[in-house]
């Protein structure tokens, strides 16, 4: 079997066990996801929405962070890891909003990147899910997932993970293939005991774990 052909069976057996995979971050307007995605660095999505339930109802608008006090704001999210390099960032990052892109979240991956504490794998995120701009983030269940299934060496950096899934996938399949491989790793692939025994891709797998 060609890789093409693996690549093409990896993301139906995938899209088959999690059709309908989404973002699991909670938002309601888009600096919202852009901080959001933010705090999701090195912990889960159901801690960072237990947070942003009580802080995105404190802090309503961007000028609301930019204003913030800095206890404040680390108090209020100090259940999630790194609270306060990211209390600090969120601050910095919505001020930077207000005085050098004229109170917009930038557009552009060059432009989202030169704002606190958004990345590469941040600015992909918020770029393909608000505005749809085809991207693949890799996170670290995307990256496992892909080194698992032999869509990348074990050794890849993130970036050269995604650049090897954007060469295998179609452009029109990277927003859901991202989110896919995102569920079947968190919740499948997991990085310990996953489900390689009845795994529909053991097959293909090049590390699978069977006791
Ligand atoms: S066989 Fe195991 S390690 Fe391989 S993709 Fe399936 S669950 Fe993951």
């Amino acid at each position: 079997m060609t890789k093409k052909q693996e690549a093409k069976i990896i993301y139906q057996e995938i899209s088959k066990m999690y059709p309908d995979a989404k973002i699991e971050l909670n938002y309601q307007q888009k600096h919202e996801l852009l901080i959001a995605i933010m705090l999701s660095a090195q912990t889960t999505d159901i801690s960072v929405n237990r947070v942003t339930k009580n802080l995105f109802s404190n802090y309503k608008t961007i000028e609301d962070f930019a204003h913030a006090n800095i206890s404040d704001l680390e108090s209020q999210i100090k259940n999630l890891g790194l609270y306060h390099n990211k209390a600090k960032n969120l601050k910095k990052l919505a001020q930077m909003i207000i005085n050098e892109f004229n109170n917009q979240i930038p557009k552009t991956q060059k432009e989202l990147q030169k704002l606190p504490g958004v990345g590469r794998k941040t600015a992909n995120v918020f770029l393909a899910e608000y505005y749809k701009i085809p991207r693949i983030a890799v996170d670290t269940h995307v990256s496992r997932v892909s080194i698992r299934l032999g869509l990348a060496k074990i050794n890849d950096s993130p970036k050269v993970v995604e650049e090897k899934l954007m060469k295998i996938y179609d452009k029109d399949k990277w927003i859901d293939l991202h989110h896919k491989f995102i569920h079947f790793g968190r919740y499948f692939c997991k990085s310990r005991n996953p489900n390689c025994k009845v795994c529909p891709l053991l097959n293909i797998c090049k590390m699978p774990v069977i006791d």
